[in-house]
């Protein structure tokens, strides 16, 4: 399913253009807010379903996405595949962990969802979490890979669209040159 990712975030305004400070301190003129097109379920389902295709070689038991941002995805993803549509959250120690209550068998198959990967860090948390419960990464899956360098999960990493918006350090930014007042996002 060809599906034109970046037209469905931009009409819905979640391609932010402008001047922007991200979590890194780096400045850029884009910024996706991934929520701002989820929140329109028929570009959600048209995303996920998408993302499902690709990822629906792997037979995954369960799809798990980073809580907040990869719940809606990993659902979605989950349904469209016919698996458990699991997420896993921050815990106190910066890793993340996964609610007793949901299901992750010892040897079954997941792969792991992400709206956006940038440096595939919250991926990472979020497979570990689901590998100490004995399960087994088959694929990461994202809808936007804006990685400078793709991260390495050790599977196959497969992503809807590659876009990757310059950013400047503070001191070498041309918008801050020009006078473009700066948002924090
Ligand atoms: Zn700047």
């Amino acid at each position: 399913m060809a599906v034109d990712v970046l037209q469905r975030y931009r009409e819905t305004g979640a391609l932010l253009e402008g001047h922007f400070l991200l979590k890194s301190g780096l400045h850029s003129p884009y910024f996706l807010q991934s929520a701002a097109v989820f929140q329109y379920p028929e570009h959600a389902r048209a995303l996920a379903g998408a993302l499902a295709e690709k990822l629906r070689p792997f037979s995954p038991d369960f799809v798990i996405g980073p809580a907040i941002g990869g719940v809606v995805l990993s659902f979605l993803v989950a349904e469209a595949l016919g698996a458990r549509a699991l997420f896993a959250e921050k815990d106190e120690a910066g890793g993340m962990f996964i609610r007793p209550g949901l299901v992750v068998r010892p040897g079954e198959r997941f792969v792991a969802v992400e709206d956006v990967v940038t440096t595939g860090g919250s991926v990472k948390r979020t497979v570990a979490a689901a590998a100490r419960r004995g399960a087994e990464l088959a694929a990461v899956g994202a809808i936007v890979d804006r990685s400078p360098e793709p991260p390495d999960f050790g599977v196959p990493f497969l992503a809807l669209v590659r876009f990757v918006p310059e950013t400047y350090a503070p001191e070498a930014c041309p918008l801050c040159r020009a006078g473009v007042p700066l948002e924090r996002v």
